[in-house]
This record gives C-alpha cells, sequence and structure tokens, in this order.
C-alpha cells in the first residue's frame, strides 16, 4: 500500500519549495490509491514558531491538497506530533544502545570545539570517537555514575566505517557513498529528552508504515545514515523509496531560490501572507497577491516535472494522471515567477466571470462602489482578458463604474473633431429613440446612421469612447454603452457636449 507523508519542521511560514513537496507526495498518493499523512517534525524546540503549524494547514486547505491522517486529521498511527512521542522513541533508542549499534557522549559543546581547533575537518566517528568522551572509552560503570550524577549527554550512532551505503532513489538511482564520510550523528539528547531529526523520522517513518519518501534534495545527504539507521533496527526489508526532489533555483538560474529573491523582484515565495510573531515582519503570500490555487498548483507542478507533451495548463485532476515521480528532473528548477503570473492569466480566463466577481467586488467596495454582483461579473467576464490578478481591474475598469469628470488632453487634442459635438448630440438623439438597448439594436441602428450621413466610422467611435471613458482606452463601443445602460451612456455624452 502506498502511503506517502509531508513532514515539516514548523520553524516558519511553508517555503514554495515545500509546497511543491507536499504536492508531489498528494498527487503520488492519489494515483496510486494511497494515503498522504501529514506529520509536524518539532523535535527542535528551539526553532519552534508559534502559529506556523496553523499556517501550513490553512495553505494545504486553501491550495486543495488534504490529507489523509495526520495532525488534525486524526488516524490510528497517532500522535503524529513527535514531540508526544517521546516515550515511543525512547525505546527504540535503547535498543540501538543495547545492540551496541550507538553509544553514549558526554562531550561538551566545549570539549567538541576544541577538538574542531585541534583536528582540521574533524569529524566525530571511527578515527576519532575513542579519543573522545563516550560510553566506548569511560566504559559502562563510568558511564552509569556519570549519568546518576546527571551528567548531560547525547547518544550517537556507531557508524561502521568504509561501508558501501546505496540509496535507492527513484528519480536518481542507485546512490552511493561510502560511510566513512558519515559522522557519528547524533540520534538523541538528554537536555531536552528528544531524539533529534534522524532518529525520530526513521522511526515514526516505520512505524507510519511509510511506503515512499518523497522530499527535497537538500535531505539527500542524510539519506545514507537513513538507510543505515533502518538496517539498524532491522527494517532493511520495509525501508521507504525514496525520492529527492530537483531544488528551486532562482530566477536567475543560479543558486537556491530564497525569501530575499522574492523581496528584490516582487513575488511571494510563501502560499499565504505570513506575520512574524517575533519581529513583525509581513511576508507576501500567493493567495493574498491574488493568485487563484489552481493556478499555484499548476505552475509549481511543473517546477521539476513536465509531461512530456507542449501541454502546459494541467487540472488537479489531469496531474494526478500524468504526473510521474520517475520522471522528476535531477537538476535544479528554475523559478520562473513571470510563468507563475502568466500562468494566473489562464486561469482567470478559464474560470467563470461569476465566480471571480466576488474578489473584484472587495476591492470596488474599498473603493466606495456597490454595484450589484451580477453587473461586477460582467465586467470582469469583459476585461479579464486584459489581467493578470483582479486587483489590475480596477485601474482599467473603474470608468463602468464612475461617469468621467475629466477628459484625457491628449486623445482629446487627436480625437475630438470640429463636428464632434454635433455627431454626438446626434448620436444621443437616436439612441434615446432605440425601442430597446441591447447591442444588436444599437449597432443596426448606429451603422444605418453612419452610413446614411457618410460619417467615418473611427471618428464617430473615437469620439462616442470618449464620452463614456474620459480617454482612448477600453474595450469594444458597445460592450460599455450596453453595460451602462441608455439612461447613463445618455447623460455621459450630453454632458461630454456641454
Ligand atoms: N522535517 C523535515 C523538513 O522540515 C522533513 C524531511 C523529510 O521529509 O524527511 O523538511
Amino acid at each position: 500500500k502506498v502511503r506517502v507523508r509531508f513532514a515539516p519542521s514548523p520553524t516558519g511560514p511553508l517555503h514554495i519549495g515545500g509546497v511543491r513537496t507536499a504536492l508531489y507526495n498528494y498527487l503520488f498518493a492519489r494515483q496510486n490509491g494511497g494515503e498522504l499523512v501529514f506529520r509536524i517534525e518539532d523535535t527542535d524546540s528551539n526553532r519552534f514558531v508559534p502559529g506556523a503549524e496553523d499556517y501550513i494547514l490553512e495553505s494545504f486547505k486553501w491550495l486543495g491538497i488534504h490529507f489523509d491522517e495526520g495532525v488534525s486529521f486524526g488516524g490510528d498511527k497517532g500522535p503524529y506530533r513527535q514531540s508526544e512521542r517521546r516515550d515511543i522513541y525512547k525505546k527504540y533508542v535503547e535498543q540501538l544502545l543495547t545492540e551496541g549499534k550507538a553509544y553514549i557522549a558526554f562531550d561538551t559543546p566545549e570539549e567538541l570545539e576544541k577538538k574542531r581547533e585541534e583536528i582540521s575537518n574533524f569529524q566525530y566517528d571511527a578515527s576519532t570517537r575513542m579519543q573522545m568522551r563516550n560510553s566506548l572509552t569511560l566504559g559502562p560503570e563510568e558511564t552509569e555514575r556519570l549519568i546518576a550524577d546527571g551528567a548531560q549527554y547525547t547518544v550517537r550512532f556507531k557508524v561502521e566505517p568504509n561501508v558501501e551505503v546505496h540509496v535507492d532513489d527513484l528519480i536518481r538511482g542507485d546512490v552511493k557513498i561510502n560511510s566513512s564520510i558519515l559522522d557519528d550523528k547524533v540520534l538523541y539528547k538528554s537536555a531536552d529528552e528528544l531524539p533529534t531529526y534522524h532518529l525520530a523520522n526513521i522511526v515514526d517513518d516505520h512505524l507510519m508504515e511509510i511506503s515512499h519518501v518523497i522530499r527535497g534534495e537538500e535531505w539527500l545527504p542524510s539519506a545514507p545514515l537513513h538507510v543505515l539507521l533502518y538496517e539498524a533496527f532491522g527494517w532493511q526489508d520495509s525501508m521507504p523509496r525514496f525520492a529527492h526532489l530537483p531544488l528551486l533555483l532562482k530566477p536567475t538560474g543560479n543558486g537556491k531560490l530564497s525569501k530575499r529573491d522574492g523581496d528584490k523582484l516582487g513575488f511571494p515565495v510563501f502560499p499565504l501572507e505570513w506575520h512574524d510573531p517575533k519581529t513583525g515582519e509581513v511576508s507576501s503570500g500567493y493567495r493574498e497577491s491574488g493568485y487563484l490555487p489552481e493556478a499555484v498548483i499548476n505552475f509549481l507542478a511543473l517546477l521539476g516535472w513536465n509531461p512530456g507533451t507542449d501541454q502546459e495548463i494541467l487540472s488537479m485532476d489531469d496531474l494526478i494522471q500524468q504526473f510521474d515521480i520517475t520522471k522528476c528532473s535531477k537538476s535544479g528548477a528554475r523559478f520562473d515567477y513571470v510563468k507563475g503570473q502568466w500562468f494566473n492569466h489562464e486561469y482567470l480566463l478559464s474560470t467563470s466571470s461569476d465566480k471571480l466577481a466576488p474578489s473584484f467586488d472587495k476591492i470596488l467596495r474599498e473603493n466606495g462602489i456597490e454595484a450589484p454582483m451580477e453587473r461586477v461579473a460582467k465586467v470582469v467576464d469583459v476585461m479579464k482578458e486584459k489581467v493578470h490578478f483582479i486587483k489590475e481591474l480596477w485601474p482599467l475598469c473603474r470608468f463602468f463604474f464612475v461617469a468621467p469628470t475629466e477628459y484625457d488632453e491628449k486623445t482629446v487634442k487627436k480625437r475630438w473633431k470640429e463636428d464632434s459635438a454635433k455627431c454626438m448630440t446626434e448620436l444621443a438623439d437616436l439612441l434615446e429613440q432605440l425601442p430597446d438597448f441591447s447591442q444588436e439594436t444599437q449597432e443596426a441602428a448606429v451603422n444605418a446612421w453612419i452610413t446614411a450621413n457618410d460619417y467615418k466610422m473611427g471618428n464617430i467611435m473615437n469620439a462616442w469612447r470618449l464620452t463614456l471613458v474620459g480617454e482612448g482606452k477600453g474595450p469594444h463601443m458597445y460592450e460599455i454603452s450596453t453595460f451602462l445602460g441608455k439612461d447613463e451612456t445618455i447623460a455621459r455624452m450630453r454632458r461630454a457636449i456641454e
């Protein structure tokens, strides 16, 4: 059974790279009829940030990524918050100690620092551990005495040197490393009675019956250690398969994407706006910046994977069908935020204007305009092809709701001809007589009048636009006049002529 997990540490807002990791896990679970678990890895209490967990959950709710099990979702393999699993980890730490696969180390941070000064490229491993203060050098009695006296200690994993370790990665194939480059990682700290990430992660993935570990490339260096831990516990036969996803790179392509890139170039790196509880700093989010969640999903899905065709618009269902973890790229994916804006534009076009109307309505209200929702939707419908974001509509659409009080000078100079006032009076009189104000009726009458008088279509339309809009831009004339209605259209025309 496919079981995957997304296991963030609540150390701050979820980075957009984390969202991509969660998305790939979600797609993989869905396409295999599997389950996605939400686990909170909060064993590092120093880095805990209040509010981060709720923020992460809200982000996924907005994005439409659903979990089957875990913190706030329930399930029978909990608790799913690592800080609530202390007793579970203790047992496994004991097991490794009893079997001689781990040992107790008393070295203080100062002692370790001194060693680092003494030995260049110092690493706590098979070559150095016999020079250190640990249960291997002190013996069992002294070790027990120190613990009884209240000395703080760590438990270190005893990595055998010179073993070839294989990480079987779905994206990278067989990754081999020599165990001698690994250090004797700390698995447990007596000071906070908690395991470190590595131990907790392996124990939980095992107990939660995780079949595939799909995570960012930054964890690839830890993977050999994880393989050795599975072996040390005798769990090698049920070890999950790994997939380490490519990094997200700066828009320029050189280096890892950072929050600073977003600040500098003006794009969010977080799904939702984040208010830092410590500094009070506010960071922008995709939601508040006006992105549709479907667009964000589509954009992220293609950072590190593509369907191998030229199809770019993929719904969540398309992605579930087509996503292939083995076809993810090994090299980093450039974060092309301009492409992200393009995706939003595409999704504005394919989303019904009724659904988009409330967000434009909000902006209208902020500008003191109250209009029936059908009219708001109509304007969205006529104008959305011109924008990437709903918020860009206001300056372009103001005239639909507010009559012009000034007329753009340059346009007047260029487009208001000698006979424009006379023509607009005639046109206003003509429109007044129309039995209805449908686009067809207007168009037929206006065309007939232009032909009969031998007027120039362009001149008439330019002048008419100026009276209704106040400048030379806007959608098709009849879209405007029909929206404004007969009375408002004629009122604006008469006012312009005065
Ligand atoms: N807690 C780790 C993180 O924050 C999880 C890494 C993993 O998936 O193993 O990314």
